[in-house]
């Protein structure tokens, strides 16, 4: 197995609808496909963990990477793994813009930080750890 993380900014405004019809499909999508993992949104940017087979995840990040809603994909982690860190998300999702700081104490200052900012691009495992402060936190979609 691997794990994957990368960033990417939308095109163009993502309303929650969106975001919704977004996670709907990938949700199906990914359970077909064994993986799981983790998207996080704010302020345009996207930040996505996937983990699961190494030539799915490669095949579906790649697919991912070519989607027209989105562009400066970058990949800030990707490394082989034994377990997983989001068994029970075929993608779990939070919206940091409904989100305050007191609920991630710690993290304040990346939760105020575009998540393609530096601090992220430069150490692979506070991207890691910043996507795990939301595993018990994300909301489901219907
Ligand atoms: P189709 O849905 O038929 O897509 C055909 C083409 O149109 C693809 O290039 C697709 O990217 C594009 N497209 C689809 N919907 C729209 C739209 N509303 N507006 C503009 N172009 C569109 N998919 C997953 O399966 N799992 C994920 O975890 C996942 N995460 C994503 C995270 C982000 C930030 C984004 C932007 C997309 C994500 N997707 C995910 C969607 C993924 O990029 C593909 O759209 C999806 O996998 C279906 O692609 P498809 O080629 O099979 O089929």
């Amino acid at each position: 197995m691997i794990e994957y993380v990368y960033t990417s900014s939308a095109v163009g405004p993502f309303t929650e609808d969106d975001l919704l019809e977004l996670l709907g499909k990938a949700r199906k999508n990914n359970e077909n496909l064994g993986i799981t993992g983790m998207l996080l949104y704010k302020d345009g940017d996207f930040m996505q963990a996937l983990e699961g087979n190494e030539d799915r995840v490669r095949e579906l990040s790649k697919r991912i990477a070519e989607d027209p809603r989105h562009t400066n994909f970058k990949v800030l982690l990707e490394r082989s793994c034994t377990q997983r860190e989001f068994p029970d998300w075929s993608m779990g999702f939070q919206n940091l813009n409904d989100i305050s700081s007191e609920e991630v104490p710690g993290y304040s200052t990346f939760l105020n930080s575009p998540l393609r900012s530096l601090p992220f691009a430069t150490d692979p495992t506070l991207c890691r750890r910043f996507l795990l402060l939301f595993k018990n936190k994300t909301i489901s979609v219907v």
